[in-house]
């Protein structure tokens, strides 16, 4: 029996994929690829359930980074370098059929369907670099693609196998519902990269912060945030439970933050700053809190705790007027 590896996403097309196998009786294993940037692991935690497939989740490693700053092969309409990210994904899952001995790697592409990264070029370019080339099999636009070695060996029949093209998802209602599939997911790629708004926070700590890791990057997912200077931002958490987050990263060993800000006393939100702690970036960040917290009616001093320095900063609510006209990055 043949076993191949399968990239799960949780979506329609990955799960018509793995069932177009099933259906030939070939062993599947799915493999799910997450990054700073991406959610929806429930989704393809349900999907494997569902399919009865074992599911493993491979993160990124820092090396990611490259491709968020500088991708080969450009950006899509966000800071999604999605040529360059499925490469990155195919080689990690290269590496894993390798070490599991599966015989191959499939993949729920169609062409045509997504304008970044599944034109025929792409999905060319996606096999050759990824260095899988034909042990790359996508089942739902096969019959568009050269045979691959599944297909010539004769390990997956290709005649039934698909031509699915563009951004149509007629067809592959048509086929789930064959497959008896009432629930069918709707579309979304669940990576922030590819949010218009979101982006702008990518590209700007790309222009100010260039040796930025992944803390930096992760953080960027959480909050409002405000750039004082080109070395200074502040992050604000717009709930309580961001506020918490903001608290547990500030603590982490590769934080590259200075310090936390939280109110005493009255009710408001966390602030993490980064960038050096001087007089006018501390008032700045407690002008944020001052604005965003209930401190605004006071008329004398708030008291702010400056957890990075262990320190009581006593703020007037009038004492930082860049902090009250200050707009989030997401709108610049
Ligand atoms: S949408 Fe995000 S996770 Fe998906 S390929 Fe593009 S950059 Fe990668």
């Amino acid at each position: 029996m043949r076993h191949c590896l399968a990239l799960l996403s949780g979506g329609l097309d990955s799960i018509l994929a793995i069932r177009l196998m099933q259906q030939q009786g070939i062993g599947v294993e799915a493999v799910n690829f997450k990054t700073v940037f991406t959610c929806c692991q429930d989704q393809s935690a349900q999907a494997a359930r569902d399919l009865n497939v074992p599911l493993t989740v491979i993160g990124q490693d820092a090396d990611y980074l490259d491709l968020i700053k500088t991708p080969k092969f450009g950006y899509g309409r966000g800071a999604n370098p999605c040529v360059d990210c499925r490469i990155y994904m195919f080689e990690k899952a290269k590496h894993y059929m390798e070490q599991v001995g599966a015989d191959f790697i499939i993949s729920g592409e169609v062409v045509g369907q997504r304008p970044m990264s599944q034109k025929r070029r792409d999905l060319e370019r996606i096999s050759y670099h990824s260095e899988l080339e034909d042990l790359l099999l996508r089942p739902l636009s096969a019959k568009l693609l050269p045979p691959t070695l599944p297909e010539r060996k004769k390990w997956v029949d290709r005649s039934q196998l698909y031509d699915f093209h563009g951004r149509s998802r007629k067809g592959l209602i048509e086929l789930a519902k064959r497959f008896g599939m009432e629930d069918i997911p709707s579309p979304s790629t669940g990576c922030a990269l590819t949010e218009t708004r979101f982006s702008k926070k990518v590209f700007d700590l790309n222009l100010r912060q260039p040796t930025s890791g992944l803390w930096d990057y992760g953080l960027l997912t959480i909050g409002r945030h405000f750039r004082l200077n080109a070395e200074v931002k502040a992050i604000v958490g717009r709930h309580e439970s961001e506020n918490l987050q903001l608290e547990y990263l500030h603590q982490l060993p590769d934080a590259t933050s200075s310090a936390l800000l939280r109110p005493r006393e009255f009710s408001g939100p966390a602030v993490l700053l980064i960038g050096p702690m001087e007089k006018e970036t501390l008032a700045f960040a407690g002008g944020l809190i001052m604005r965003y917290g209930s401190a605004q009616d006071l008329s004398s001093e708030a008291t702010i705790e400056v957890l990075g320095r262990e320190g009581t900063l006593f703020l007037a609510p009038t004492a930082c007027r860049s902090a009250q006209s200050a707009v989030p990055i997401t709108e610049c």
